[in-house]
Parts: structure tokens; C-alpha cells; sequence
């Protein structure tokens, strides 16, 4: 079968013939029809260092997909060939205790989809069944290849109650953009995006963001005033990864304030604590998506109304990823799509 594969340990993906994945007993054999690129893929593309110690090689590569199931293990009884699914990104132990108490996204022992172990940009991919997750037959293709970083924007956005609360997005990437759409979905009030970047600022708007504030040239605390917002926002969801982002977000949250934080610093980060201490604010981590608590309020949310389609951007046909990684790298995309058939 057809794959990208990170072949050697240095910058780039290559296209290659690659042997069709064993099914296990235990495992779902899927034919993958669309892909997203992740800011994950991205990484490994550009053989950062962060790629450069986590990723063996050879591996075929990306994590994000939808495709149909094809066959099943010997065990499987649940699926059957046919059925539109995704898979969970992240395949866990099954036997830590966090795993068998059902927090399966706390799992210690937690191996990615196209990181540490084969992935989806190719035309097969198994996985275990527990990975599976069936698609209600009205999902939009290409939002279902995208429902692992969806899954991040939900489970960051629904951390904290946001009805009536306003609320603070940094970074206007993909998932902050969907998390501007999910907050609003959720009843928020206003919901203030942040970026450096003027093209995914319009993407943000698109979204649904109440307000977006390029802070080059515009500051928060300005732009509070002028919404006649009095004592800071309620809510803050980290997108960005960025140090000077999240210094920002703590000294405008409101005394009490909660903060998720999805984005992952690429450097140390000091922040002041304490603006942390005497304004007594919440900071939560949020790694992945919840099993699958947040794959179903994804598919009941995109049920009642939520819209994200305009954060995908670019559709490519797989032999041509090459512009799918360059427009990414342009910073001037949101989702971009890769179809498989
Ligand atoms: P992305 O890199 O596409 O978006 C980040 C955005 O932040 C960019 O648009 C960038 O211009 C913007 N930014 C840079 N400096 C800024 C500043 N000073 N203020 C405001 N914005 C600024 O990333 P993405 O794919 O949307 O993902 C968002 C973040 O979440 C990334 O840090 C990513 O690594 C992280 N992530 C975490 C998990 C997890 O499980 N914790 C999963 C997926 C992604
Ligand atoms: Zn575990």
C-alpha cells in the first residue's frame, strides 16, 4: 500500500510502498478515505527537536483520518466491515490504574497514532478496537477526519463552564479557531481571539470569535475596556504554545479565573505566580481528548448546530501532500485535508 513515511532521520516525508498492517485479533482494519495534517505532523516533517527524540524511524506518519472499516480481528464483535470511523489518537495500556478506573486519558503508558507506532497517512491502518470510534452516518467526511484535534478544542473548550462567562482564546491556529466555534456553541459571551498572524485572525472571525486582537498592535487590556468588561475574563483556553501569550492571559483573568491549557511551550516558561496566589486562579492541563466522553460530545455538538467548517481550508489528493505541508508551513491554512481514495 501507498504511505508518507518518515524514512530517514532528517527534514521531509517521502511517498512509498509500504506492506498492508497485520490485524490482531483485537484489531479493526480501516481503509483510510481523508487525513488532516497536524501541527504534530509538521513537527516530525521538519525534524525538530522534539521530533529528533521521540520518533523512531522508519515510520509511516499522521494520526488524524476517517476511513472505513474493511475487516476485524477474531475478537472484534462490535464492528463490522462497512461502518465510517476515526480512530483515537492515542492508544493506552488498558491496565494502569487510571485505565481501569476509566480515566483513560490519564494513562501513563500512552502510545501515539504516527508517532511511536504506525499511522493513518496511508491507505490501510489497524487499531485496536478500543481505538475505534463509529461516525453517525450524517458526518460531513472531512469534519470526521478531523475529529482528533476537534477533540482537543472540545475537551479544552468544556473544561470550565463558559455560559454567560467571557472568555479568552491565545493563538488562532485550527484548534484555537474550533475552540472559538465551541465556546460560542456553549453560550460564552464574548469570546476574544488572540494571534500575531492577520490571515488566521479572519479565520478566527470566521469562527465565530466575537472579537480578535492582533497583539502587535492592540492591547488586551484596551480592548476589555472597550467591551465593558470591568474585572477580567472569566475563562482563558492557552492555544498558542506561546510564552508571552500565556504571560498575557494570566494578568488579564478576572480573580477566580480558570485557565486551560491545551498549548505546549517550546521553551521554559516564567510566568508571575503571584497573580496565580491573590487572584486565586485555576490552571488545568489538557492533554488529548477524553475516552470518549469528548468524542461524544463532539458528535452531540456537530448534531445541534455546531459548525466548523470554515477552519478547513485546503483539500489535496495524497500524492500531492507536498503542497498540503507547504501551504501549512505558510502559516496561511487552517485544516488541510488529504484524501486518500
Ligand atoms: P498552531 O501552531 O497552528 O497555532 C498556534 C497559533 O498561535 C499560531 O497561529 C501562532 O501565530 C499563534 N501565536 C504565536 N504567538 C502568539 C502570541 N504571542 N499571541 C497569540 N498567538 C500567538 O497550533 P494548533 O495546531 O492550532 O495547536 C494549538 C496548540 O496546541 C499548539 O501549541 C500545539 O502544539 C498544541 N497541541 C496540544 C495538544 C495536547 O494534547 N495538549 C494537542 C494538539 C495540539
Ligand atoms: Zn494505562
Amino acid at each position: 500500500m501507498k504511505a508518507l513515511v518518515k524514512r530517514n532521520a532528517q527534514p521531509g516525508l517521502s511517498l512509498e510502498d509500504v506492506p498492508e498492517p497485520e490485524v490482531g485479533i483485537n484489531d479493526v482494519l480501516i481503509r483510510v478515505d481523508r487525513t488532516g495534517i497536524c501541527g504534530t505532523d509538521l513537527h516530525i516533517y521538519k525534524w525538530d527537536s522534539w521530533a529528533q527524540k521521540t520518533i523512531p524511524v522508519p515510520m509511516v506518519v499522521g494520526h488524524e483520518f476517517v476511513g472505513e472499516i474493511v475487516d476485524v480481528g477474531s475478537n472484534v464483535s462490535d464492528f463490522k466491515a462497512g461502518q465510517i470511523v476515526s480512530g483515537e489518537g492515542h492508544v493506552v495500556c488498558g491496565r494502569c490504574r487510571n485505565c481501569w478506573a476509566g480515566r483513560r486519558h490519564l494513562c501513563a503508558d500512552t502510545a501515539g497514532i504516527g508517532v511511536n507506532r504506525p499511522g493513518a497517512f496511508a491507505e490501510y491502518i489497524a487499531l485496536p478496537m478500543t481505538n475505534v470510534w463509529q461516525h453517525d452516518d450524517s458526518i460531513d467526511r472531512d469534519i470526521a477526519a478531523i475529529f482528533d484535534p476537534l477533540g482537543n478544542a472540545v475537551h479544552t473548550a468544556i473544561s470550565f463552564p463558559t455560559l454567560g462567562e467571557d472568555v479568552l482564546i491565545t493563538g488562532a491556529g485550527p484548534i484555537g479557531c474550533m475552540a472559538a466555534a465551541v465556546a460560542r456553541h456553549a453560550s460564552a459571551r464574548n469570546v476574544v481571539v488572540t494571534d500575531v498572524n492577520p490571515w488566521r485572525l479572519e479565520l478566527a472571525k470566521q469562527l465565530g470569535a466575537t472579537r480578535v486582537v492582533d497583539v502587535r498592535t492592540e492591547s488586551l487590556s484596551d480592548v476589555q475596556r472597550e467591551l465593558g468588561m470591568k474585572e477580567g475574563f472569566d475563562i482563558g483556553l492557552e492555544m498558542s504554545g506561546n510564552a508571552d501569550a500565556f504571560r498575557d492571559m494570566i494578568s488579564q483573568m478576572c480573580h477566580g479565573g480558570k485557565i486551560a491549557m491545551l498549548g505546549i511551550p517550546t521553551e521554559e516558561l516564567a510566568i508571575d505566580w503571584n497573580d496565580v496566589v491573590f487572584n486565586m486562579l485555576t490552571i488545568k492541563g489538557i492533554y488529548g481528548r477524553e475516552m470518549y466522553e469528548t468524542w461524544y460530545m463532539m458528535s452531540v455538538m456537530l448534531q445541534n448546530g455546531l459548525d466548523i467548517s470554515p477552519v478547513v481550508t485546503h483539500r489535496y489528493h495524497y500524492t500531492e501532500f507536498q503542497k498540503g505541508f507547504d501551504v501549512m508551513l505558510s502559516g496561511q491554512s487552517g485544516k488541510v485535508i488529504l484524501n486518500w481514495q
